[in-house]
């Protein structure tokens, strides 16, 4: 059993935006194949000002920590990205009311929220080759864990595994949403950078909770 305080959040948050950070070439690699090439800047600038705001949030309650972080994504990111990230913190921000700590359970709802969310936010569906195809799988992979009993360490690594597999598995998916899909060849043969880094945030999170 694990306990995220509002603190422990603020923490990932940080090692996530070094995550981000440090895979520039990469992440914007990818997108530059298919997209428009700043899908690495928008993230970027969205985990910069959260931390340059996470200061500021100090006494909020965790419910209103994730309603800023929604905020923030929208208005500083951009992009579509920054809608979504931004859908997925507001509509799971319930959830944490009079909550002190996010624990293995809560973690489950919170992930299934998200892809609720971003499913119904971008009008997305499994296979479309948009970063549902990392959250989902991932939110069913932790689902399962828990309602088989395994204990919290085995459940966060079966979701940080089924997002890895679900962003690899994007590469032969025929893009329905988004830049990619505008493509003739539908992006086929090239990952979704929205899937990639979703996976990363989500091993993230893994790794942190089990650190
Ligand atoms: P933009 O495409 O506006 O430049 P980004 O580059 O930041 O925004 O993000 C692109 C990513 O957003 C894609 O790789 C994909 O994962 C995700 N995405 C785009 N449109 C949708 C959508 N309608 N539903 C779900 N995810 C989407
Ligand atoms: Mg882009
Ligand atoms: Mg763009």
């Amino acid at each position: 059993m694990f306990h995220l305080y509002k603190e422990d959040y603020l923490r990932y948050l940080a090692k996530a935006a070094g995550v981000i950070r440090g895979n520039k070439e990469y992440i914007t690699e990818l997108d530059s194949a298919t997209g428009d090439g700043d899908h690495w800047l928008n993230l970027t600038i969205g985990f910069e000002k959260l931390l340059e705001k996470s200061k500021e949030w100090e006494s909020v309650t965790y419910q209103e920590l994730f309603q800023n972080i929604a905020m923030t994504m929208m208005s500083a990111m951009g992009g579509s990205s920054g809608v979504l990230y931004g859908s997925a913190y507001l509509k799971t921000a319930g959830l944490l009311e009079n909550r002190e700590s996010i624990d293995q359970g809560l973690l489950g709802e919170i992930l299934q929220g998200w892809a609720e969310a971003i499913r119904s936010r971008g009008n997305a569906e499994l296979g479309y080759k948009t970063m549902l195809d990392a959250v989902y799988p991932a939110a069913s992979a932790y689902a399962k864990g828990l309602e088989e009993g395994k204990d919290s360490g085995e459940c966060l690594r079966q979701m940080a595994r089924a997002a890895r597999e679900g962003a690899e598995s994007t590469r032969d998916m025929e893009a329905v949403k988004g830049r990619a899909s505008y493509r003739e060849d539908k992006s086929v043969g090239f990952l979704d950078p929205g899937a990639v880094t979703m996976a990363m945030q989500l091993e993230c999170l893994a790794d942190f909770i089990l650190e």
